[in-house]
């Protein structure tokens, strides 16, 4: 019986099984990580390329079906734990992470930042994601769901959507589309911020007022006059910003408050 409140829906379609592990190409002497394996369908196809993958799952009473079903592979390693807290520093070894799952679609938001910020330990990620989620974080500045997490994942990572998923691929059904994407962690940030607190102040002030002018929806922390410094016109809204557009104010910001610590 899948639990709601775990985000489950299992896959069952070999086909997109299939598509899914050729997408990731698991190779024996990778470091996998998956995310919620469920009852293991994506578990299993995977350990029999790379039999140390390690997995972390929060619904204690999948564990022993887990324990069960795998029980011919010694290397394979359960953590019982909430992802969204897990440091998953802890299980690398030598190698950077590979990190993969079909996610609860519930926490996938703050599981997708949560792992961003643990982005210099990670190889590369690939999700099952909402549709719309895969869109907003593929979205570049002027598309309709570009925000706040497309900002702040390609900020980290470069991003590619693979393929869609139809419902049907799993039991239960949910009630969205899903696909694929693959996150690759950037080996050099393209616009390395001052300070990152400040440019997801920044993000996440612009917004939540996204219908607004950046006059306004900037106002309580950017001048006029510091916008049109950086040559942006405060007229724009925020979709209409780049991620090096907002680098450049949370820059600035950091820059002055430096100055005005100097001159105490
Ligand atoms: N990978 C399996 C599959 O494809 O059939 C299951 C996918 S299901 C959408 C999501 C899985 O994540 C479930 O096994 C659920 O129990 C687990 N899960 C939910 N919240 C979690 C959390 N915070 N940390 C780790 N696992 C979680």
């Amino acid at each position: 019986q899948a639990r709601k409140r775990f985000g489950q829906n299992f896959l069952h379609d070999p086909g997109v099984i299939d598509r899914i592990i050729r997408a990731i190409h698991p190779k024996p002497e990778d470091a996998i990580v998956e995310i919620g394996p469920g009852l293991g369908a994506l578990t299993e196809e995977i350990l029999e390329v790379n039999p140390k993958l390690q997995v972390v799952e929060l619904d204690r009473d999948l564990i022993p079906v887990l324990r069960t079903r795998f029980f011919n592979y010694p290397e394979f390693r359960i953590h019982e734990a909430d992802a969204l807290k897990f440091d998953f520093s802890q299980l690398m070894d030598e190698k950077p992470l590979r990190i993969i799952g079909n996610l609860p679609y519930n926490i996938s938001t703050p599981l997708i930042f949560h792992l961003l910020s643990q982005a210099d330990v990670i190889q590369d990620m690939h999700f099952m994601l909402q549709k719309e989620v895969v869109q907003r974080m593929a979205a570049v500045s002027g598309d309709s769901s570009y925000g706040r997490l497309g900002i702040m994942t390609q900020y980290f990572c470069k991003v590619q959507p693979l393929f869609e998923v139809s419902a049907g691929a799993f039991r239960p059904a949910p009630k969205v589309d899903s696909a694929i994407v693959r996150l690759v962690p950037h080996a050099e940030l393209p616009h390395p911020a001052r300070d990152l607190g400040t440019l997801q102040a920044v993000v996440r002030t612009a917004f939540n007022a996204r219908r607004k002018t950046l006059r306004k929806a900037l106002g309580t922390m950017v001048s006029v006059e510091q916008l049109q410094q950086l040559g942006i016109n405060d007229g724009l809204r925020p979709e209409n910003l780049t991620l090096a557009d907002y680098v450049n104010i949370a820059d600035l910001l950091v820059c002055e408050k430096n100055s005005e610590g100097n001159d105490d």
